[in-house]
């Protein structure tokens, strides 16, 4: 904001058909990112900086990172493969009850993925560029760092973390009971920005508004 404040008299004068300038202008920016209604943002990644799509411009968290506590582990008998998975305590709790629920149900909620730091989410863009992947292509996909809801210790990838996840028990179970234990899908089918993650939900409070007291 400071910095696009500093270019905004800068612009007037490129755009402006009465500031005549000499020399070429020397403009510092793109003309792109002071042309859009809001400040052009990006992340950095390994040295280089990236535009953020238009999918997610606005949606970047205010995150602090976590340690434990406040994040707790899930129980290993309800990760995929036993994993150390980890949320903040409130929701952890809400999801072992949820979990269990399930079961009676005769369904088996498995945990993927839980709190996620930026590091972390920044070191998956990284590990999957060195193998070639670009990150334009990645980000139709993975949210950029900085804008991952699973920086917030709130949100968990059931498994199979991918679309298959839409087809299953779990996720039926999930549509019908995951608001009576405070959880949502955040990117639901037909949504507006992103694409459908049937895997992906985030424990709010149980009044399904508002972001939980961290
Ligand atoms: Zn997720």
């Amino acid at each position: 904001m400071i910095n696009l404040c500093r270019f905004i008299p800068l612009f007037f004068c490129i755009v402006s058909v009465g500031c005549v300038s000499a020399t070429p202008s020397p403009a510092p920016v793109e003309s792109r990112s002071i042309e859009a209604s809001a400040p052009e943002e990006t992340v950095t990644i390994g040295g280089t900086t990236y535009p953020v799509p238009e999918a997610w411009i606005g949606q970047k968290l205010d995150a602090p990172p976590l340690k434990t506590p406040p994040l707790v582990q899930i129980p290993q008998a309800l990760t995929k493969d036993q994993s150390n998975i980890y949320i903040l305590r409130e929701a952890r709790d809400a999801l072992v009850l949820m979990a269990d629920a399930a079961q009676k149900d005769g369904v088996s909620l498995r945990v993927d993925s839980g709190y996620r730091s930026l590091w972390y989410q920044r070191k998956i863009f990284i590990n999957l560029m060195k193998k070639g992947r670009s990150f334009e292509d990645l980000v139709r996909y993975v949210a950029p760092p900085g804008y991952s809801e699973h920086m917030l210790g709130t949100v968990v990838d059931f498994s199979p973390g991918n679309w298959r996840f839409a087809k299953t028990p779990a996720y039926a179970w999930l549509r019908k009971h995951g608001g009576e234990y405070g959880f949502s899908e955040s990117y639901p089918k037909n949504n507006r920005r992103h694409p459908w993650e049937s895997w992906h939900w985030r424990y709010r409070n149980p009044a399904g508004s508002g972001t939980m007291k961290q």
